[in-house]
């Protein structure tokens, strides 16, 4: 988390941003958040610590992230896109139902390899795989956000 928090620092001071107190408040939220939070939480996250922060600053700082690659913009379901402070190799779990989204590690995803057809398309860096479904939450009742 320490260490997350440095690397999205230096990231911002190599883009010409400075580590504003703002900035680095935008940077600590995120690099606790594993929900892939939306501008909108994360906004309303830090404003509970620098109550002038403005929608702004969290939009053009969540653009500079992820246009150095130090984080990554999702867009698995319909609505406003997300962001995912985790940069190594994962998979996830999707609710379609309240949106809930969730990393998952697991060596035999990593493990899948390309068949024949994606070979044929060209060369595969990287793998992820995704589930879709309804969490644990939704299919017993209980928390709805949508
Ligand atoms: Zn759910
Ligand atoms: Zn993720």
């Amino acid at each position: 988390m320490e260490r997350r928090v440095e690397q999205l620092s230096l990231g911002l001071r190599r883009s010409g941003l400075r580590l504003t107190h703002q900035r680095l408040e935008i940077v600590r939220v995120l690099a606790a958040d594993e929900t892939h939070p939306d501008a909108e939480t994360v906004y309303e996250a830090v404003r509970m610590r620098v109550p002038t922060i403005s929608m702004d600053t969290v939009y053009r700082t969540l653009a500079t992230l992820s246009d150095r690659g130090l984080i990554t913009r999702v867009q698995f379901l319909p609505g406003p896109a997300r962001y995912d402070v985790n940069q190594t190799t994962h998979h996830h779990f999707v609710c379609t139902c309240c949106g809930l989204v969730r990393d998952i590690d697991d060596p035999a995803l990593d493990a899948i390899r390309p068949t024949a057809d994606v070979r044929r398309m060209g060369r595969t860096d990287a793998v992820s795989v995704q589930f879709r479904g309804v969490c644990t939450a939704c299919r017993g009742g209980k928390t709805r956000r949508t």
